[in-house]
């Protein structure tokens, strides 16, 4: 603790001695103090209460004094009712203990919230005004809320008691409320009436109205602060009095819902999806809902239900073909794991139970998944079979042929619908004109008068208005194209599987693919006996699966098709257990990951481990050649443009960077199938901003290069990164990194920030282009031994530490940021988290091992520079809180397997490779196959990478770079330059 807080603790137990409060407990005066460290209160153990007289050893007469005490119950503190003390709680926790340890819900972790009675408040309100008066250095504005304080004590408490994990955050779906009941809360409560007389006069009139208490907790909130002081002593006991009785303990267990989705078929023309009901009477028996419902009621436990679904059929039409997609929450359901096939089993009996109603792919889904069921409604194509009779009206004798109808029918194409709201349906809709179209009919003759007509059509469109024109409200209709009425008798729906496979719509639930992930975690003594699943393909042809990557909690396995490759095992609709090959499960609880088919197939996936070393090995080679080459002949020639044309030297050597960056993201994407993730906001690279980002490894920059080329619009953007001084050194990759203008620092401020603000001055002077300043605010990757080192700083700080991330600094960012904002040349600032969710390459030797990321996520936030503090302590806690955000994304993704915030379902998917990228990689091997065989070992090649690398070693030896040469050139020309050089060698030393 610090000084002053152990100054105000004793100071405020003094007042409360002097009033004969002593029965305020420990923990409540650190409250009252503002001690915010959990710590401290856990150290804090109880007031001694007295002894009861179970205790035999005691001496008679001190027992006889206890039962002659006015108060019969050991005292609890009269601030918080004794919900801090630990023996108060044992008791209360006892009594509610049976209704822990028989928890009904099958989450392993929980959050904790605690209800209080109203009247604290005024308890509290009454306690403040009191050390207001009494003591110094008191502030009611820091004082701790009793609720949580109480978390940071009984949190352990809890976990103990009920076996699961506690903890906080909003991301946790189980909450257990601890309600706390006090018999005279009400009785208190009433001061407050002749307290605030007129406004408690209006409640009382309101109260009647809405039926609620006359003193709401709001009300009471609102009265304390209008009320004044003397006025509350008038009506208030200050210090408050102590309770008469012993608070009553209770506990409310609630989780979130679930949602449990699948597709149905109906075989009946008498059954209405939902309930049928006309003025509380029911019209039909049954409905597809309370037919799948009912079993699912049998087997789970939940308070209620929600039905939604994808479109609706009438009651008199059948749904056949592939079933239409439902979905059904269940709130507060107390079984929220399932092992695989048990949903199956659920399913199996809602099948076995009604024959006309028939349920397939019952599976989980996220809460954020279920805005499918209704996304892209219109574009969907459904089919219908329908049956159509001719009705001749009295005029026309003569019938048209069956084969005359066909052909005119089936040479309809695209025919455009204007369809007026059905009369049958103008009770419920607005009376509107539609535009829907039919695409194609099939006609299949049955009898002289009545056909098959199968049709595809636009989704929403009226189906039966089309076939009888529905006195011509739908034009133009069979009737008049036929020219002869006709009517339709039979209709179902057939929804078509290739409606799951259209490009562009995203399907609700298409097959299991490869790749999948489940959505519970599962362990190897979770059901499933063996790691080894078998798969089986759609076409039938058995190939083999396994689980990969089970282990903690909160693992997910990913099933992976025969050569541990994702993408060629793509229609698994069937998973089979090996040690029990009888059964087949129809993969019931998986959530089908959303794969773009256009994605291309990674050349080197799936090898064993010497494979996957040497595939490195190649990976760091060509990386490194690329960048070698790209210095000796593509950049060094560009040097004498530095004298002749400055513009020109610049426009080519970013361009060129560029097209290097754009050349090692298709090595990623295409060779190695690496798959980027990228969410959230656009980077507009017409405008100049910076980039804040975590460090995770040492080369989140080569990544980070994916995630700007598939994030920029447009696609073309120009980074400039903030890197340490001894990058500058590296032969080719600091040579080029000079000569492109990057950053860079030495850690000595205050070289640094004359070094820096000059490059930002003549970025913002002479960039070729608008330029990204991309910045690492951490400093440095994340280590144990750079984590350790932050941990310490978070800790003398006062700061929790942060799991995935470093502490960031605020120096380079907020001079960037004013240096920037100073020359107006900051448009944006990009906040951007990276993660790599299965594996991370720590450094290049562990590329070169063969360590490569399967994916890389990257979510993105804008903020424009008005959103920015001005000032140093406001920009260094604007950090903080983009750090705070992080962490909260990152623990999502890495415990929880939550993909960051998607804008859109194309962010949930992986970025698609772009054409030119295919171009790009065939372009460099080319070049770097010229360069390796023809150019390096001729003679001229030869020498002119001596002499290039030499001059290089020279300049990055003995200047500041070739980037500061550049700004000397522009500022005093060739010969201001060489002097200034030659005059900056001596400080350099220094
Ligand atoms: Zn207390």
């Amino acid at each position: 603790m610090w000084t002053h807080e152990i100054e105000t603790v004793e100071a405020i137990q003094g007042v409360l001695n002097e009033l004969d409060c002593s029965d305020i407990c420990r923990r409540c005066v650190l409250r009252l103090a503002g001690v915010k460290k959990s710590h401290e209160f856990l150290k804090v153990a109880d007031p001694p209460t007295p002894a009861t007289d179970q205790d035999p050893t005691e001496p008679e007469s001190k027992k006889a004094k206890l039962a002659e005490a006015p108060l019969s119950i050991p005292p609890c503190c009269r601030a918080c009712l004794g919900i801090m003390q630990d023996s108060i709680m044992a008791e209360a926790l006892s009594q509610i203990g049976p209704q822990l340890t028989d928890c009904p819900f099958d989450a392993d972790h929980f959050t904790l919230a605690v209800s209080v009675p109203t009247s604290l408040a005024l308890r509290e309100h009454s306690l403040k005004l009191i050390l207001t008066d009494r003591v110094p250095g008191f502030f009611e504005g820091c004082v701790v809320p009793v609720k949580q304080a109480w978390k940071w004590i009984n949190g352990p408490k809890f976990e103990a008691v009920m076996g699961k994990k506690f903890v906080t955050g909003d991301s946790c779906q189980f909450f257990v409320e601890f309600q706390v009941t006090l018999a005279e809360d009400e009785a208190e409560k009433a001061c407050l009436v002749d307290m605030c007389k007129l406004e408690y006069l209006q409640r009382q009139h309101k109260q009647k109205t809405y039926h609620m208490g006359l003193v709401t907790r709001v009300a009471l909130e609102k009265s304390l602060q209008d009320v004044s002081d003397e006025q509350f002593r008038k009506h208030y006991p200050v210090p408050p009095t102590r309770p008469l009785s012993r608070f009553q303990p209770d506990v409310k267990m609630t989780h979130n819902s679930i949602f449990l989705a699948g597709r149905y078929n109906k075989y009946s023309r008498e059954l209405p999806q939902t309930p049928w009901l006309v003025d509380g009477e029911r019209k039909a028996e049954s409905s597809v809902e309370e037919l799948i419902i009912s079993d699912i009621k049998e087997a789970l436990v939940f308070d209620s239900t929600n039905f939604s679904s994808s479109g609706r059929e009438d009651v008199d039409v059948r749904m056949l073909g592939d079933g239409r997609p439902f979905l059904f929450e269940l709130t507060n359901p107390r079984q929220t794991m399932f092992k695989p096939g048990e949903l199956y089993e659920i399913q199996k009996k809602i099948n076995a139970h009604s024959k006309i109603v028939q349920v397939h792919d019952l599976q989980l889904v996220k809460k954020a998944e279920t805005n499918r069921l209704k996304e892209g409604e219109d574009q969907k194509t459904k089919t219908y079979n329908a049956l159509c009779r001719l009705c001749p009206g009295k005029n026309s004798t003569n019938l048209m042929s069956m084969t005359d109808i066909k052909a005119k029918l089936e040479l309809i194409k695209n025919l455009e619908l204007k369809q007026r709201t059905p009369i049958r349906v103008l009770h419920r809709r607005p009376n509107a004109v539609r535009k829907r179209s039919v695409y194609f009919m099939e006609v299949t003759p049955l009898t002289s008068d009545q056909f098959k007509l199968r049709l595809s059509t636009q989704a929403g469109t009226y189906v039966k208005e089309f076939v009888h024109g529905d006195f011509d409200r739908t034009i133009p209709n069979l009737s008049s194209i036929l020219e002869t009425e006709v009517d339709i008798l039979a209709l179902d729906v057939e929804n078509p599987s290739e409606q799951r496979n259209t490009d562009g719509v995203v399907p609700f639930f298409s097959p299991l693919m490869a790749g999948t992930k489940w959505n519970q975690p599962i362990s190897p003594n979770n059901g499933l006996a063996s790691p080894s699943l078998e798969v089986e393909e759609e076409d039938g042809e058995v190939v083999k699966a396994t689980i990969f990557g089970w282990t903690k909690t909160h693992s997910a396995p990913v099933v992976h098709g025969p050569n541990g490759n994702d993408d060629d095992a793509l229609h698994l609709s069937k998973l089979r257990l090996c040690d029990n090959p009888s059964e087949t499960y129809h993969v019931p609880n998986i959530i089908p990951s959303l794969r773009k088919r256009s994605l291309p197939h990674p050349i080197l996936v799936g090898m064993n481990e010497r494979l996957k070393q040497a595939k490195g090995l190649v990976y760091c080679t060509l990386w490194y050649l690329s960048i070698m080459v790209g210095y000796y002949f593509l950049y060094a020639p560009l040097l004498p443009l530095l004298i002749i044309n400055r513009k020109w030297y610049r426009r080519a050597t970013d361009v060129l960077y560029t097209i290097w960056e754009s050349f090692n993201v298709s090595l990623l994407e295409i060779v190695y199938g690496v798959r980027f993730f990228v969410s959230g906001d656009a980077i507009c690279s017409n405008e100049n901003s910076l980039i804040i980002l975590n460090h995770r490894t040492r080369v989140d920059w080569n990544f980070l290069w994916g995630v700007l080329l598939h994030s920029s619009v447009p696609q073309s953007h120009n980074a400039k990164l903030v890197l340490k001084q001894e990058v500058k050194q590296i032969p080719g990759v600091g040579w080029t990194m000079q000569m492109a203008r990057f950053l860079y620092i030495t850690r000595k401020w205050q070289t640094d920030e004359i070094k820096m603000g000059q490059m930002l001055d003549h970025l913002s002077a002479h960039s070729s282009a608008p330029f990204q300043l991309v910045l690492f605010p951490e400093g440095t990757n994340l280590t144990k031994e750079t984590k350790a080192k932050s941990d310490q700083f978070a800790i003398k700080n006062q700061q929790e530490p942060f799991a995935y991330l470093l502490h960031p600094r605020t120096t380079g960012f907020s001079f960037l940021a004013s240096r920037l904002r100073e020359n107006q040349s900051l448009n944006a600032i990009y906040d951007l988290t990276m993660a790599y969710p299965d594996e991370v390459p720590e450094d290049e030797r562990s590329m070169a091992q063969g360590v490569m990321p399967r994916e890389v996520h990257c979510h993105i936030k804008r903020y424009k520079p008005n959103d920015l503090p001005t000032t140093l302590l406001g920009l260094d806690k604007w950090l903080q809180e983009r750090w705070n955000e992080k962490e909260q994304l990152l623990e999502k993704l890495y415990e929880q397997r939550l993909s960051f915030p998607a804008y859109s379902s194309q962010q949930t998917m992986p970025q698609p490779v772009l054409p030119f990228q295919y171009l790009t990689l065939i372009a460099w091997l080319v070049f770097l196959y010229q360069c390796v065989f023809h150019w390096i070992p001729s003679f001229w090649g030869f020498t002119w990478i001596v002499l290039s690398s030499a001059l290089m070693v020279v300049i990055s030896r003995f200047t500041y770079g070739m980037q500061e040469i550049e700004i000397q050139l522009e500022k005093h020309g060739l010969f201001g330059m060489l002097y200034q050089c030659w005059f900056s060698l001596p400080r350099k030393s220094d």
